[in-house]
């Protein structure tokens, strides 16, 4: 503990508390748990762990400032506030990218390349913010009857975010329900709670008011369990595994909340012999190695057209080979841990299925466990060829750094094989053919198709699931739609 406040000013050796009503406050309980590094097993914090009755506190202090002050405030104040918050986070970008990869492991050269995401997204909501409106729609009933819609804010939202990006899943909610005028309750993942609790504090200082946001650390099945299922809270925002999402679809019914859902992937990526391969082997790779595969939008299926499968398949096995693999705090590290023990064995066991299945790994397979790496979680890229359709390894998210690859031999085929999978998150195409691109674009069936790249993305464009990959959009004007009611209004004038 004592080295790590050195290490980062966050981590001043107390416990984390929890803030709601715009107060720092320890657990109904007095419980905590603990956050580790990754890449160490070292404890980085002791965290105030919510539970039922302090998601109950933070719901009704959400509730009081919804009804109360923020109502009042004007779009162009919730504007210079979020402007204020994109500010916050650019001035204090480094210390975040360190917490970032303190808690959850991914290299220092990833967490700060997210600054213009991070920042950039705040900004889009703080130019949306005062960009909403309704619509004047002309009606046909007899008489003289005024007919319009007006947006309001849906009210007090529970937003659930997973460990694999803490300051860009927690932007990803909080931005768009300031620009709207909604409240938060902001439950982070277990695995990584601190870079939250820290955005937490930078909205005080922004000028957030007392209420507004409220950030409640603990575990999912008590803390995260109590907010999806709170009869006070208007809305669920979720990311995370598709079975927890459907957890959290049963426990809305009690109220009907509204819910939206970003879910886990098996997303395909496809590679054609007429493709750029010096272009396309780091980017199949890094669609999947990239955050040790802790993403949900991973390329994993990666089909490659039979006449270069062999040379293909190959040359991202070697790519992978060379990508240097430590402690996310080493500049140099381009791979970093898996978050967790639990995530660890996750992966190590689907390592095993597949060498069980038949597939053959070309490169990786194994936990690595020399020297400093014995003590993290770490997993090297992986690559499995002889992978059919029908394996585990082929059909089921692994979160790691494993791909599979399967070979195909023509476009309809692929198309089939392709969607032939309970997920429709992400897609890769990678053809210089523009016929088959735009072929491909409509036929794939998943939020995005990433042609000739792997991962793009921006502030205004909307990301998110078909079939068990969930429902709504994250960025873009859609974002803010998931936040808002449309009221109608009619006025009789004759
Ligand atoms: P992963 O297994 O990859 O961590 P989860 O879906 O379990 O993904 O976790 C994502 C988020 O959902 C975390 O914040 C976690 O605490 C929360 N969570 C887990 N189980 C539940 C649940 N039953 N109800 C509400 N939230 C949950
Ligand atoms: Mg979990």
């Amino acid at each position: 503990m004592n080295d790590m406040t050195r290490i980062h000013p966050f981590l001043d050796g107390k416990t984390k508390r929890m803030l709601i009503g715009g107060k720092w406050l320890e657990a109904a309980s007095g419980k905590t748990f603990e956050t580790r590094n990754p890449a160490t097993g070292e404890l980085l914090a002791n965290v105030a762990e919510g539970d039922a009755e302090d998601i109950d506190r933070a719901v009704a202090a959400a509730r009081e400032a919804f009804n109360g002050p923020w109502s009042k405030v004007k779009p162009a104040q919730r504007q210079l506030i979020l402007i204020r918050l994109a500010e916050l986070v650019e001035q204090n970008i480094e210390e975040l990218a360190a917490l970032d990869t303190l808690d959850m492991g991914a290299p220092i050269t990833r967490t700060r390349n997210n600054r213009n995401r991070a920042v950039g997204m705040l900004r889009f909501y703080a130019g949306m913010a005062t960009a909403l409106h309704g619509e004047t729609i002309d009606n046909s009933l007899p008489g003289e009857f005024v007919s319009f819609t007006l947006k309001e804010p849906v009210g007090v939202v529970g937003a659930i975010i997973p460990w694999n990006a803490p300051l860009g899943s927690s932007i990803w909610k909080l931005g768009p329900a300031l620009a709207t005028g909604c409240t938060v309750v902001l439950k982070p993942a277990e695995e990584a709670p601190l870079t939250p609790l820290r955005l937490g504090e930078l909205c005080l200082e922004a000028g957030v008011p007392p209420g507004v946001v409220n950030v409640v650390p603990g575990f999912g099945e008590t803390a995260g369990a109590a907010l999806a299922s709170h009869p006070d809270v208007d809305k669920v925002a979720f990311t995370g595994s598709h079975v927890t999402g459907q957890a959290i679809v049963r426990a809305s019914a009690g109220n009907l909340k509204r819910v939206s859902l970003e879910l886990g992937g098996k997303s395909p990526d496809i590679v054609f012999a007429d493709a750029d391969l010096t272009q396309a082997v780091p980017g199949a790779g890094m669609a999947v190695f990239a955050n040790s595969g802790q993403i949900c939008s991973a390329g994993t299926r990666l089909f490659v057209e039979q006449k270069v499968y062999d040379e293909f398949v190959g040359r991202v096995a070697e790519f992978g080979k060379t990508l240097r693999i430590g402690d996310g705090r080493d500049p140099d590290t381009q791979v970093g841990p898996l978050v967790s023990p639990e995530q660890l064995k996750r992966v190590t066991g689907y390592l095993d299925i597949g060498r069980q299945e038949g597939a053959r790994p070309l490169s990786g397979g194994e936990r690595l466990t020399d020297g400093p790496l014995a003590k993290g979680y770490f997993v090297p890229p992986t690559v499995f060829a002889d992978v059919r359709d029908d394996m585990r390894i082929a059909q089921e998210e692994i979160f790691g750094p494993v791909i599979s690859a399967i070979p195909f031999t023509d476009i309809e085929e692929v198309i089939a094989r392709g969607n032939k999978t309970q997920f429709g998150l992400g897609s890769g195409v990678w053809t210089r053919d523009v016929g088959k691109a735009h072929r491909l674009a409509r036929a794939i069936r998943a939020g995005s198709v990433w042609i000739n790249c792997y991962q793009a993305m921006d502030p205004a464009v909307p990301f998110g699931g078909y079939k068990m990959s969930g429902y709504g959009r994250e960025g873009g004007v859609q974002h803010l739609e998931e936040y808002l009611n449309t009221k109608s209004v009619w006025i009789k004038t004759d």
